[in-house]
């Protein structure tokens, strides 16, 4: 059977990964492609909030693009000055914030924010798609980009067939968490500034970012701190309050006794600890189909995630239905 317009994919996430996917499947096939995102906003990973005036990347900071140059897509960001970078650098990053590439990307696509997927079932043919807010909606495909513990998730609390041996070598992948506090300081960091950020050497941080300087903020001296993943770890169940607290020594170290902080983040998915080795992305259930890509399957950073979602697209653009 050919894939046509009358037939509907719907791509989970909208992360790089997704982006990607839904990029090439939409450019090589006619089919009908929704895409669905538990958050309010787009990007996952890629993640810019505004506070008091400055704006704030608190997910991925920038993008290394040697492997991933040619790219059509890469080239179209460039060009539209969506990514740039500082002179010489390879590190490309979004003036206005990350979450910005992913605006861009996926302008023309049908997205539904606020979709909450929590499980799936086979009905007269169909795969039926149920979300948190009780909505159900058909589709004949599915494409799975969240993080693995997500996907699997997912997978436990649905009433389908699939791989079971390939989603137990799944389960073995975790993440690091990451605490992320978002300062505003009175000084500049200026043997901090190197290029874009830096990492740290201490127990509880191991990097800071200035925002200012990738032009996410325009007001000076917006800072992303991200702690290290061993503090995160410990920490992650507690309030933010708490966290603040704990931190405020080695805040007052690195930003002196005049900082403020604006807003947190915690990331219970952060960057992979371990990775699917085998392919770039994996086909799970091929009755209908059902497949599942992300940062994981490659280096657990944001060129991964866009490997990851090309090599998605072309196993489905390929797929005998
Ligand atoms: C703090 C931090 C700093 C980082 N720094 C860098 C960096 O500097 N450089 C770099 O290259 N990489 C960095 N990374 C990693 C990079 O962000 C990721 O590799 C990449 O963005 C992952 O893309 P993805 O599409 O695989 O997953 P994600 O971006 O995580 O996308 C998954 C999507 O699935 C959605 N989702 C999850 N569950 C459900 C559900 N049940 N229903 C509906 N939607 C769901 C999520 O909301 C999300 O939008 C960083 C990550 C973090 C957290």
């Amino acid at each position: 059977m050919k894939k046509n317009n009358e037939r509907t994919v719907s791509i989970i996430g909208t992360g790089l990964s997704s982006i990607f996917s839904c990029l090439r499947i939409s450019e090589a096939l006619s089919v009908r492609i929704q895409v669905f995102d538990k958050a309010r906003g787009l990007g996952g990973r890629l993640a810019t909030r505004r506070a008091d005036g400055g704006r704030f990347d608190h997910g991925a900071q920038y993008m290394k693009i040697n492997e991933i140059s040619n790219l059509k897509e890469i080239e179209k960001l460039i060009n539209n000055n969506i990514i740039t970078n500082n002179g010489e650098s390879e590190r490309f990053f979004s003036p206005t914030g990350m979450t910005n590439i992913a605006k861009f990307l996926l302008k023309d696509f049908d997205i539904k924010k606020e979709h909450k997927l929590l499980s799936i079932n086979k009905d007269k043919g169909h795969y039926i798609l149920n979300f948190e807010n009780n909505e159900t909606i058909p589709t004949d495909d599915i494409i799975l980009t969240c993080p693995m513990p997500q996907t699997i998730e997912i997978l436990s609390n649905s009433d389908i067939d699939y791989d079971y041996d390939a989603l137990n070598e799944l389960k073995q992948l975790e993440y690091h968490p990451c605490i992320v506090v978002m300062i505003k300081s009175k000084n500049k960091l200026l043997n901090l500034n190197k290029e874009l950020g830096s990492e740290l050497d201490f127990k509880n941080i191991s990097w800071v970012g200035d925002n200012y300087l990738k032009k996410v903020s325009e007001i000076e001296n917006f800072y992303t701190v991200q702690c290290s993943p061993k503090f995160s770890l410990e920490h992650f169940d507690l309030e933010y309050e708490e966290i603040n607290q704990i931190l405020d020594k080695n805040l007052k170290d690195i930003f002196g006794l005049n900082y403020e902080v604006m807003s947190n983040h915690k990331w219970r998915y952060s960057i992979p600890k371990n990775f699917y080795q085998k392919d770039s992305s994996l086909i799970l259930d091929s009755s209908g189909f059902i497949g599942i890509c992300g940062d994981i399957f490659t280096n657990g950073k944001v060129d991964g995630a866009i490997r990851s979602g090309i090599s998605m697209a072309e196993k489905y653009i390929k797929y005998e239905i």
